[in-house]
């Protein structure tokens, strides 16, 4: 083996690296992770284990883009067995692009709840209602019409093009990172954006030509190797155990034959958490009401802008703030009485919701309120408006305690909210 040291490092799945990048010749060489005399017996070794040991998983038994797509948004940050019945969920509530560019966006969010990062299904919906509107429905093959799309970079049309149509992209995403630095001995933040460009052209160097010869293996297109990269990445090259003895690949592998596998890819240098406090108003009428927002703040990204309860942020539990922020704008100056608090994280934050309890003889008028879009369900039944898991955790502090809250419950299900 003779590998050049390439100076990259790890990642993870989101859509942040390049892809499918114009290679300079001088950069081209760089990006020789194996050399061209033994490509194709890496590349046959590779998709051979992959034809054999590869999971069985509901995205894997259909090239229907659409599937593909899906099932790639979701993976996003989120492990497999968590995205199964998400997936099978959401396709069943809209099994094609038409449907879900009819579909109303609040019935998507909906679908989502739980996943997180609502942003993904905003997008996903947006993207659906352009694919009806300029590519006739079909999720587009070129590569330049899928990055147009709103939500897909370089990650996800790579992966959906490659594996729905068997187009020549390489994916780029954490685990084929990990794989890249230490089949490559890289070493170094692999997240700058010199480095993940290398390893872009890296993979994109080890991307099958042609089909390969290979016994065992039923096809070598661009999609079954971007997943035979991944699928080595996610179960036996992972992070904190790299199973070299099971390899099929590690005679190639510079970071196996130095022993240096587990300290690659160099650990990411993670911003410091910022700390917060969310002073959260539960307001609850003698029939279980509750009164619920929809206004951009400051804070309305930590309930992911969906429907969320009425709010302040403070360095620390602030119920004199909330009651003065509480009267100037519902006019309410009933007692808070505390719930138990709570802590959420979103992304490098990380918060500590203080709920309070307001008991209230009738909710503000929508209209007296000032905010424009409010919305009063039962306390019970908020769920069928889309909310955050950080307004799910306040309302279940609340629902804890007050049994008003479960009252009328039969007859919400006849009578609209709002
Ligand atoms: S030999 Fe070990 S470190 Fe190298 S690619 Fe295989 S599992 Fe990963």
């Amino acid at each position: 083996m003779n590998v050049p040291p390439l100076g990259v490092g790890a990642c993870t799945r989101c859509d942040n690296g390049a892809m499918s990048v114009t290679v300079p010749a001088a950069t081209q060489r760089k990006t020789e992770i194996i050399p061209p005399a033994e490509l194709t017996a890496f590349q046959t070794q590779l998709l051979t284990w992959f034809a054999g040991a590869k999971r069985d998983l509901d995205w894997r038994r259909t090239r229907d883009p659409y599937r593909v797509w899906i099932s790639e948004i979701m993976l996003q940050q989120t492990r497999v067995a968590a995205v199964l019945p998400y997936y099978r969920r959401f396709l069943k509530r809209f099994p094609t692009i038409d449907a879900l560019a009819r579909a109303r966006l609040d019935a998507v969010l909906r679908s989502w709840a739980g996943l997180g990062y609502y942003s993904r299904a905003r997008n996903l919906h947006r993207a659906a209602k352009q694919i009806v509107a300029r590519h006739d429905g079909e999720f587009p093959r070129r590569i330049e019409e899928a990055l147009a799309l709103p939500g897909i970079g370089h990650y996800t049309a790579a992966a959906v093009l490659s594996i729905a149509y068997g187009e020549p992209h390489a994916v780029l995403d954490g685990n084929v990172a990990r794989v890249l630095a230490r089949l490559g001995a890289i070493r170094g933040d692999l997240r700058r954006p010199k480095r993940w460009q290398d390893l872009a052209a890296a993979a994109n160097a080890l991307l099958p030509e042609q089909a390969v010869p290979a016994a065992g293996a039923p096809t070598t297109e661009a999609g079954d190797w971007n997943q035979a990269m991944m699928e080595l990445g996610a179960t036996l090259c992972t992070p904190r155990a790299p199973q070299c003895d099971a390899c099929p690949v590690a005679r190639w592998c510079r970071a196996h034959a130095l022993g240096i596998a587990l300290h690659l890819p160099a650990p990411r240098h993670k911003p410091k958490p910022i700390r917060l406090t969310l002073s959260a108003a539960v307001l609850l009428d003698r029939r279980g009401r509750t009164l619920l927002l929809r206004q951009k703040t400051d804070h309305s990204s930590l309930f992911s802008r969906l429907w969320h309860f009425p709010a302040i942020q403070a360095p620390k539990s602030a119920p004199k703030k909330l009651a003065r922020y509480l009267k100037s704008v519902f006019g309410i100056t009933a007692a808070l009485e505390p719930l138990p608090p709570a802590r959420h994280t979103v992304t490098f934050r990380r918060i500590l919701l203080t709920p309070f309890l307001v008991r209230v003889a009738k909710l503000p008028p929508p209209k007296l309120t000032g905010v424009r879009r409010v919305r009063t369900p039962r306390l019970a039944e908020i769920e069928r408006l889309p909310i955050s898991s950080a307004t799910r955790k306040i309302a279940a502090a609340a629902l804890a305690v007050s049994p008003e809250s479960h009252r009328g419950t039969a007859e919400a299900t006849r009578e609209p909210y709002g």
